[in-house]
């Protein structure tokens, strides 16, 4: 008989907080392989901590979502929203599964060039774009979505010197009835902000009007929020219509959908919560097909879906460093991973899930990461099976957004891997090495060490 591993004695007290009416949230079935791979193997093979995604998932939740939108309307087209996550191997994936791409900055406008996108299949949003920015997109035939007047009137100023019309869009801000509101981008539809910047534009004579864009806000857990902004927009186009006889290409209801975590502090799980691709889609399309828009010429719905597509495929395997008690008793776990690289720690309870079998002894425990602040802390309050150092955990959904905005801060960041459907393990970005932080440094002459 196999002898039973030691386990350290428990002294559990009763805490209420994390059970609710269904019971405990039970976060805990060892979660050994991602895709059929076992976690154990690849923190061997590709060190610790690591970003797992999986491409199966990936392209499994783009066609869900456009098997939602496509059965429900004529046109449909995703743009993926580089912010979330732009890793050359992730926008390529999509891309290859039919996306444009949807780019904020001249970084990503770039990047989106240099993986090979067309012009004309790059959409260009946010605020910051400059005079040299814009007379790029412009002669690469791309979608300029306007944020404010001082960018249309650079458009304006700027168009003669093109041989074609800038293509354009304005970006349209509107109330959902989720608060707060998001106004700071683009033009405001009640104050009638937006339908005069449709008039400006169309009076220049300068500009190829093409489209209207919202993006109401993100993680919005009520689909019916973009029936009301599908309803708003279609009106914008149905005036435009009738003043200017001019039909627009498509109506772009922007990102947003929520993906399946659970933001702190819900009291239901996001699994249980969050709608469907099909709640997004039943609610945007109804509103569509039901306005006055010409049947005949219904403009593409262009969505440009980021955390929903990529959140499920991403996982942070990492290890257990130690275990210790907090002076008011309460139990803490400390991993090798910190918030620097799992920002989005500061808004969802990720869950966590031990990476090999464990008992049936579970504690409270806070979870802890490794950088020298207090800050660094994962899970403030999670049931879990007790651990003990060099146990494997493996953090799920993480695949939105850490990937962009994890920042190197005291130690370095560590490899991101993909596994293929044959379940091939493929690095699609090194862990960073001191050369590459100091690289970029310069040490000013006066300042050397002397010996
Ligand atoms: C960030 C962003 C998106 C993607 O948002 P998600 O919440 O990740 O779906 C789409 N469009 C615009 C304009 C954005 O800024």
């Amino acid at each position: 008989m196999k002898k039973l591993n030691f386990e350290r004695p428990l002294i559990k007290k009763l805490n209420i907080g994390p059970s609710h009416k269904f019971g405990l949230k039970t976060e805990f079935e060892a979660f050994t392989h991602i895709d059929d791979v076992p976690v154990k193997d690849l923190l061997a093979e590709y060190g610790s901590p690591l970003f797992v995604l999986s491409e199966k998932t990936i392209r499994s939740t783009i066609s869900e979502a456009k098997r939602a939108f496509e059965t429900r309307y004529p046109k449909v087209q995703f743009a993926w929203s580089y912010k979330t996550n732009y890793l050359n191997a992730v926008c390529s994936l999509f891309h290859q599964e039919g996306s444009w791409a949807e780019v904020v900055s001249r970084f990503e406008y770039d990047k989106a060039l240099s993986l090979g996108v067309d012009g004309n299949r790059i959409i260009f949003n946010g605020p910051e774009k400059t005079e040299d920015d814009l007379n790029l997109a412009v002669e690469n035939g791309s979608l300029i979505h306007i944020d404010h007047f001082d960018e249309m009137y650079t458009l304006i100023d700027i168009a003669p010197k093109h041989k074609k019309k800038p293509k354009v869009a304005i970006r349209v801000n509107m109330d959902t009835g989720i608060y707060p509101m998001w106004d700071r981008f683009g033009f405001n539809y009640e104050n009638g902000e937006a339908w005069e910047a449709i008039n400006r534009i169309m009076m220049s004579n300068k500009l190829d009007m093409v489209g209207l864009h919202t993006h109401v806000g993100t993680f919005m857990m009520t689909a019916g929020a973009y029936g009301i902004a599908a309803t708003k927009l279609a009106d914008l186009a149905v005036n435009l219509k009738r003043k200017y006889n001019h039909d627009l290409n498509y109506i772009d209801m922007g990102g947003g959908f929520a993906s399946k975590n659970t933001l702190k502090g819900a009291y239901l799980l996001g699994t249980d919560t969050s709608p469907s691709f099909d709640d997004y889609a039943e609610a945007i399309t109804t509103s569509l097909i039901n306005s006055q828009l010409d049947p005949e010429r219904m403009p593409m719905l262009i969505l440009e879906t980021g955390r929903a597509l990529i959140d499920d495929a991403g996982h942070l395997a990492g290890t257990v460093l130690a275990n210790k008690k907090l002076s008011d008793g309460r139990h803490a776990t400390i991993v090798d991973f910190g918030v620097n690289i799992l920002f989005t720690s500061f808004w969802y309870e990720h869950k966590i899930t031990p990476a090999q079998e464990f008992s049936s002894h579970s504690e409270t425990t806070s979870i802890y990461g490794p950088l020298c602040m207090n800050i660094d802390q994962i899970r403030e309050s999670v049931y879990l099976p007790a651990m003990k150092k060099g146990d494997r955990v493996v953090v799920s959904r993480v695949g939105a957004y850490n990937m962009t905005q994890w920042m190197q801060f005291i130690t370095l960041r560590p490899k991101v891997v993909m596994i293929d459907k044959r379940g091939q393990v493929h690095i699609i970005r090194n862990n960073e090495s001191n050369s590459d932080i100091t690289g970029l440094e310069k040490i000013p002459e006066h300042l050397f060490l002397k010996k």
